[in-house]
């Protein structure tokens, strides 16, 4: 290996082919085809500043997904980089077992019991949402078993679900080809369809539909045995799923479901924790009251790592009354790095207003945007929550089915759309035929305008493309 030049950082040190060529050579990517990409050669993302990225290239690229749904205030924010420094140094590491503790993550866990909703006063830390759902499941066992209920032990999540790719966050999601390797879910994991009414409520009113999806959850507690049902674990947006917004009717049947029956609501926030949905944490914006939240991505927008999961009043007061070893925990519970990266990070958030300025001005504003975009010939639908946005393309705007026609999945009309995006300077994910957009929360109304004008001028590249080959 040459040494010389393996620790430099500066995209500046070597050119981009270089770059791709050690990257294929040592770097095995996540979700990735690791032939396709060595084929192609990687992005090489170089440096960033508030919105925007840029590559090996020098090209700018408009980061509308906030990096992985994270960067909620966006890159280059020096309160953030200066915390984590003067924590390094004051003191980078030291572990929270064996009843010891320290301040940032006191603070931390102190300023999360202020941010989050009524009735959470705990936490327990992990370092990412996987590990933060992991310890989901532990906990909820854990709490059932307290309850001298140890065969209630059953968890029920949703089909196209997202909740990471450890052994328990893939099982607790409803990716099916993540299922389809390595023999998951694990036992005492199963899944109900989402409520996604492209897929499952065509020619139904979406109010009606919003109470059918939730009834599912009934039916699967019925067929599992009420007294074998631990918990229900849902994003209150989907995200990864392709940003499904449920019809309003949704989470508050399903919070009376999961009432009715005793079982515990899990709300995973990874995503919608921390501004994105225009109130602090999702569970709000969609009238849920969960017993367990989990969070990770934006509780430090990204800058390190951190995760974790906000523990309500009925489960905290088991684990603490009922006494007893939690016989779980990390090394890096509590990291005082990341804890105090996320301290600088949530004063940012409030000191700026980011929540409100979701709530109130650019996601009412992104709203309108997105609604307008329906007017364009490739738009069969749109939805938006706060900050998060999803744009279905479509063949045609109405079929006998009810709802948009789509088209043929083997076109990947989104992953055609989704080039035209990079070449012209613009981050969109694809899912399937589904655009999604979650840019970071500061972003301003003109950005919001500059945003729109890639995406028409995107989506008119798409629809060229695919006159010329005959599909549209
Ligand atoms: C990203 C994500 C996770 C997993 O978080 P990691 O930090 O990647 O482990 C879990 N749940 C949701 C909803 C997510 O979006």
């Amino acid at each position: 290996m040459n040494t010389s030049n393996t620790t430099s950082t500066s995209a500046s040190t070597r050119s981009t082919a270089e770059w791709q060529a050690a990257d294929a050579a040592h770097f095995l990517h996540p979700f990735t085809d690791f032939q396709a990409l060595a084929r192609k050669g990687s992005r090489v993302i170089a440096k960033a500043d508030n919105l925007y990225l840029w590559d090996s290239e020098g090209h700018k690229l408009f980061d509308a997904m906030s990096g992985l749904w994270c960067v909620n205030v966006g890159y280059g924010q020096k309160s953030l980089v200066d915390a984590a420094a003067r924590q390094m140094l004051e003191l980078p590491f030291y572990n929270a077992f064996f009843q010891t503790t320290t301040p940032p993550a006191v603070e931390l866990a102190e300023l999360l019991a202020e941010v989050a909703p009524p009735g959470f006063q705990h936490v327990f830390f992990s370092g990412s949402g996987s590990e933060g759902n992991d310890t989901v499941v532990r906990m909820v066992r854990r709490y059932w078993e307290l309850q001298g209920q140890p065969g209630r032990d059953v968890i029920i999540s949703r089909w196209n679900a997202y909740h990471g790719s450890t052994m328990a966050g893939a099982s607790l999601g409803g990716m099916k080809y993540m299922h389809a390797q390595g023999g998951l879910p694990i036992p005492g994991i199963t899944h109900i369809d989402q409520p996604y009414w492209i897929e499952h409520g065509r020619g139904m009113d979406r109010a009606d539909f919003g109470k059918l999806a939730a009834s599912w959850l009934e039916q699967k507690i019925l067929e599992v045995g009420p007294d074998k049902v631990a918990a229900f674990i849902g994003e209150p947006i989907q995200g990864a799923g392709g940003v499904i917004v449920p019809p309003e009717t949704y989470w508050p049947e399903i919070q009376r479901i999961c009432d009715q029956y005793g079982i515990l609501l899990v709300s995973d926030e990874v995503i919608c924790g921390f501004g994105r949905t225009g109130q602090w944490f999702g569970c709000q914006t969609v009238g849920s009251r969960p017993d367990l939240i989990t969070f990770a991505k934006g509780v430090t927008s990204g800058y390190v790592p951190l995760g974790g999961v906000l523990v309500g009043e009925r489960v905290a007061k088991a684990l603490i009354e009922q006494g007893g070893e939690f016989e779980h925990g990390y090394t890096y519970s509590g990291h005082p790095v990341a804890c105090a990266v996320a301290l600088a990070n949530i004063k940012l958030i409030r000191e700026q207003g980011l929540v409100e300025h979701v709530r109130d001005d650019v996601g009412p504003y992104l709203a309108a945007k997105f609604e307008a975009l329906r007017d364009h010939p490739l738009i069969g639908d749109t939805q938006t929550c706060g900050l998060m946005g999803a744009m279905l393309l479509a063949k045609a705007k109405t079929s006998a089915a009810g709802g948009p026609e789509l088209f043929d999945p083997a076109l990947e009309v989104g992953m055609v759309c989704r080039s035209h995006c990079f070449a012209n300077g613009l981050v969109m994910r694809a899912v399937g035929d589904r655009m999604i957009i979650a840019p970071p929360l500061v972003i301003t109304r003109a950005q919001v305008d500059e945003l729109m004008g890639l995406i028409h001028r995107c989506l008119d590249l798409t629809v060229a493309e695919l006159r010329t080959r005959g599909q549209f």
